[in-house]
């Protein structure tokens, strides 16, 4: 029962995706690969004040690589960049298994526990939020960003 209804998160977001599409410049761009799959994920986002501004993914790949992306984008668009760090942690540690989703907290993205019981599939899963942590780590390395308050949380995280 449980299985069903993550299936047809997963399908819904695959079928209707949230945020699918491009930036117009200036943009934050990073593309994500998942060769085992074929998986293929851009992430473009622009950071204003802290936060996630527009953020968009582009790609193709299986439905739950693209799934992800969607609700990826739905999950993180206006949160601050600690909130969005938080966020990829417990995304990872729930799709490995190390943790139990809140589906309270958790919302769609608890679909995504599901994936557990498919190795195979933890990559296509993760492949968004790697993509993510890589578009963030471009952002803080350029000096245009003021990303300062990002410091103190980020380390905490780990
Ligand atoms: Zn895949």
């Amino acid at each position: 029962m449980i299985d069903e209804l993550y299936q047809e998160i997963i399908l819904d977001h695959y079928r209707h995706p949230r945020g699918r599409g491009t930036l117009e410049e200036p943009k934050i761009h990073q593309e994500g690969a998942n060769p085992l799959c074929g998986d293929e994920v851009i992430i473009e986002l622009r950071i204003a004040d802290g936060r996630i501004g527009d953020i968009r993914f582009s790609g193709r790949g299986c439905s739950i690589s693209q799934a992800s992306a969607s609700m990826l984008v739905e999950a993180v668009q206006g949160k601050t960049l600690p909130e969005v760090h938080a966020l990829i942690q417990k995304v990872y540690a729930m799709i490995r298994g190390e943790s139990h989703p809140d589906p309270e907290e958790m919302g769609d993205l608890s679909a995504l526990a599901g994936v557990r019981r498919f190795p195979v599939r933890v990559k296509c899963a993760t492949l968004p939020w790697h993509t993510l942590e890589e578009a963030l780590k471009t952002a803080t390395a350029s000096p245009s960003e003021n990303l300062s308050d990002l410091s103190d949380s980020s380390e905490s995280l780990k």
